[in-house]
């Protein structure tokens, strides 16, 4: 569903992305994991086309990332994404902020929009909370507000970067329940976290990136038991 080929990215003299080859399946759970500053980011933003890429191709359904105007548009909700920091619209009520993508890109009825959006609010256990604007919400409720948000785009595939590094302790485990929920649905998923319980219960495949190369690639069980470079080993150790 989605197949990186050669891909490169420098920011300036910098090389974050070394020729990088990855395939996800469609249904696939990929977790990548590495060092701070390894890429995955990057990584993630160039499926999205927020980054632009040097050389290699990206395709999403097997179609190559398109440029801009709608099609760029279509991508986006196609490629959901879900960031570290909580980035609802502070401005709007939950309920607007999962509605408005659905009315304005998929040309959604309002009625239609809300309907859909309670559902989804209700999926991820945060119904209760539609009419409250975003600053009312508590770190893990809001981060679940930004799930339903790209579910609500019918998106082919979710990329979650580090969604519950910014969370207090207590509310990491609610963002992980959705989003194992949602993995065990079949969603096509690309997960950069380094929690292992969700790797373990969720992952179909581990990816290790180093200085913007893709290191090490296994199941999680035989990549957090028995990973084989060095570079694996070290990060593990400092990580487990
Ligand atoms: P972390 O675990 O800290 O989130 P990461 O693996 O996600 O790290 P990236 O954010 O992809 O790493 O960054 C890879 C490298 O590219 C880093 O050295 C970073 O400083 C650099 N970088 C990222 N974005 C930019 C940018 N817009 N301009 C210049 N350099 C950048
Ligand atoms: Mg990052």
């Amino acid at each position: 569903l989605v197949e990186l080929t050669g891909v490169n990215k420098h920011f300036g003299d910098l090389h974050v992305l070394r020729d990088i080859d990855l395939t996800v399946r469609k249904g696939e759970v990929l977790v990548v994991v590495g060092p701070s500053g390894s890429g995955k980011s990057t990584l993630c933003r160039a499926i999205n086309r927020l980054e632009t890429i040097d050389s290699g191709t990206i395709t999403v359904d097997g179609a190559p990332l398109p440029a801009e105007g709608k099609a760029l548009a279509r991508l986006r909700a196609d490629v959901g994404m879900v960031f570290q920091s909580f980035n609802l619209f502070a401005h709007k009520t939950v309920l607007d902020n999962v509605t408005l993508g659905p009315r304005k890109v998929r040309g959604a009825s309002g009625k239609d929009a809300e309907q859909e959006a309670l559902t989804l609010l209700r999926r991820v256990g945060v119904e209760d909370q539609a009419r409250k604007m975003p600053a009312q919400l508590s770190g893990g409720q809001q981060q679940r507000v930004a799930i339903a948000r790209a579910l609500a785009m019918h998106p082919k595939v979710m990329l979650f970067d580090e969604p519950t590094s910014a969370l207090d302790p207590e509310m990491v485990q609610e963002v992980l329940d959705a989003m194992v929920a949602l993995a065990k649905e079949g969603m096509t998923m690309i997960v950069v976290t380094h929690e292992m319980g969700f790797a373990r219960k969720a992952a179909d495949r581990v990816v290790f990136m180093a200085d913007g190369q893709i290191v090490e690639e296994a199941d999680p069980d035989t990549f957090f038991t028995a990973p084989t470079s060095s570079r694996a080993k070290d990060f593990l150790s400092k990580i487990l």
